[in-house]
């Protein structure tokens, strides 16, 4: 299957059953891309996800070992 880069316009092949998110890379232009919609086959940027940046609820944790 064939999409079409978002970055550059360019022709992207992706594996003949792509799934949603799987990534690839658009030879063209080196962008990292990711399956958004499979009919038809749409691709985005893949945003890199920080692995220990979520910010979460530990903030009262913290407090409390301040304290
Ligand atoms: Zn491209």
């Amino acid at each position: 299957m064939e999409a079409i880069c978002p970055e550059c316009d360019a022709k992207v092949v992706v594996e003949s059953e792509p799934k949603i998110g799987h990534r690839v890379i658009c030879r063209s232009c080196k962008s990292v891309l990711t399956v958004i919609r499979l009919l038809p086959l749409e691709l985005d940027w893949a945003f890199v996800e920080p692995f220990e940046d979520t910010p979460s609820d530990d903030g009262r944790e913290r407090a409390a070992r301040a304290g």
